[in-house]
């Protein structure tokens, strides 16, 4: 059997400095309480992709297509690691009225639709942030 410990971080209100830009786990490292952290960071891949692709080789237009990255993703993954956080305590209630009560939500019909945000999400046709 293996033990690791699970580490997290407060969300940072910046991934980018200058030139260098952060992407997942070193951006917004999560608990894995919604098994987002890679799916995290190939959709930060695929934005910071095509941010980059139409940018200049010029340090002003990179500078520009990190700053359009940082704008289009910070939000997102700030919430699903907040929402990560929040069900390490969700997923673990003793059995009782508060786990009676999270078992019948995730059973629920509007439980699918609640998290449509997080699976309905595109990163090859989501908008890029036009102000960054
Ligand atoms: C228990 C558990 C369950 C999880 N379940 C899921 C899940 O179901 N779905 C999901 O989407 N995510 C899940 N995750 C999260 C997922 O594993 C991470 O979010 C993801 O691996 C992050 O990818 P990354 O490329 O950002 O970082 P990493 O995978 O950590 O990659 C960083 C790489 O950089 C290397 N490195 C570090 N320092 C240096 C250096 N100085 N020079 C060169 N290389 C270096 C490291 O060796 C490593 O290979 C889970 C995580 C845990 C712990």
């Amino acid at each position: 059997m293996y033990r690791w410990a699970l580490y997290d971080r407060e969300p940072s209100t910046t991934w980018r400095n200058g030139l260098v830009a952060l992407l997942g786990d070193a951006a917004h490292p999560m608990l894995p309480f919604m098994a987002q952290g890679a799916c995290q960071a190939i959709e930060d891949a695929a934005i910071l992709g095509r941010c980059l692709e139409g940018a200049g080789p010029d340090r002003q237009s990179i500078a520009r297509a990190l700053a359009t990255y940082e704008a289009t993703r910070i939000e997102r993954a700030t919430r699903i690691q907040s929402g990560s956080y929040f069900n390490r305590i969700v997923f673990h209630y003793p059995d009782g009225e508060e786990q009676v009560a999270r078992d019948a939500m995730f059973a629920s019909d509007g439980w699918s639709t609640a998290t449509d945000w997080v699976y309905g999400y595109d990163p090859l046709t989501a908008p890029l942030a036009t102000r960054s």
